[in-house]
């Protein structure tokens, strides 16, 4: 890993069951921007070329080349980011559930599955981005008809690249922006030889972004405190019992926002449905229902949170007025006695 690298390619598959939601979420990033890769405008990185179809210049041939050329090795050393969940395509006589390319000796569409067959192995990191490609999301809840699974599901958990690095998931629905680009960047940094092993928590997931939860870090976090419940959305306090999962779930958009800083789910009034989770989303609903341990842990809060406030008003109140030794005339009230 410590030898001089000078270019490095990102292979990105868009095409598993997904909306590409990821893809255009990450050209928002700005901790770094993708332009900030590819321009070289981060020092001690090597040169980073990006594959994927919806930034692309390249199209038809020349652009499935580079996949091409990365299967016969020709690619060293690249990234293989995968987006959009894998389908199980041995559950059916015929067809495909999503595919990319042609084969050319048989001329049918070649299955991504089969993409992660063949480049996996030749990667030096597979990346999986956004909740589908880490653990299946949306189109492998309970009653799919396509199998559909995250990458680590597919390959194996145990699975490591050539350079001995796991499967690294970087699940939200979308991906947070800038977690993808600072995981990235991580990894960039690691080709040349200038970092550690990524440290991954059992999830796959980057610790030092899915190490908090959405609770630890949300604006709404002393209401809950004190025991203070929005019964309906436009209030401020927070958002428990409308059906916010943020106490159990790891994802730290409310500290860090979603593009430059700006929004973060609860903060701004949206629940927390637990996207970024590896049970997204068959254990998170019915959505907009109380979460089932929030009743106990509301009733709880509840009860000291009003004691606390009460208690909170008496002090408040006391320095809310100034002390009594500030006022006119000759006499001293305070400090060192004449
Ligand atoms: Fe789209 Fe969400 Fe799946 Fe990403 S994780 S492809 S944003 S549905
Ligand atoms: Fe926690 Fe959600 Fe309330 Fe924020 S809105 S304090 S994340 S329960
Ligand atoms: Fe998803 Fe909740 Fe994080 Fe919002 S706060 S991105 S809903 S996990």
């Amino acid at each position: 890993m410590a030898t001089k690298v000078e270019d490095v390619h990102i292979i990105w598959i868009v095409e598993g069951l997904g909306c590409e939601g990821d893809t255009i979420a990450v050209t928002a990033a700005t901790q770094p921007s993708i332009e900030d890769v590819v321009l070289g405008a981060i020092p001690g990185l090597p040169r980073v070329h990006i594959h994927n179809k919806c930034i692309a210049y390249e199209w038809g041939k020349d652009f499935m080349d580079w996949w091409y050329k990365a299967e016969r090795g020709e690619l060293d050393p690249f990234v293989l980011v995968f987006e959009g969940s894998v389908p199980n395509e041995k559950i059916k006589s015929e067809g495909y559930w999503a595919a990319l390319g042609v084969d050319a000796t048989t001329g049918q569409p070649i299955p991504v599955s089969d993409w992660i067959d063949r480049l996996a192995p030749k990667a030096l990191a597979v990346v999986a981005i956004g909740t589908c490609a880490t653990y299946g999301g949306i189109h492998a809840m309970q009653g799919n008809p396509t199998g559909a699974m995250g990458v680590a599901d597919y390959l194996g958990w145990d699975w490591k690249s050539r350079a001995g690095i796991p499967i690294v998931n970087v699940p939200g629905c979308p991906v947070q922006p800038d977690n993808f680009m600072e995981t990235l960047l991580y990894l960039l940094y690691q080709v040349a030889g200038m970092a550690p092993m990524i440290p991954l928590d059992e999830e796959g997931r980057p610790t030092w972004l899915f190490g908090k939860t959405v609770h630890e870090g949300c604006d709404r976090g002393s209401y809950y405190e004190q025991g203070m419940f929005a019964s309906e959305y436009g209030s401020p306090q927070c958002l428990v019992k409308l059906g916010c999962w943020g106490p159990v779930v790891n994802c730290n958009v409310p500290k860090r926002g979603w593009m430059a800083g700006i929004g973060g789910c609860p903060n701004v009034g949206g629940i927390c449905i637990g996207c970024t989770m590896p049970g997204f989303p068959d254990k998170f609903m019915p959505f907009m229902d109380e979460p089932p341990g929030a009743k106990l842990s509301t009733s709880v809060v509840s009860i000291w949170g009003g004691a606390l406030r009460g208690l909170r008003k008496i002090t408040n109140d006391t320095v809310n007025k100034e002390p009594s030794w500030r006022h006119k005339g000759r006499q001293l009230t305070t400090g060192y006695p004449p």
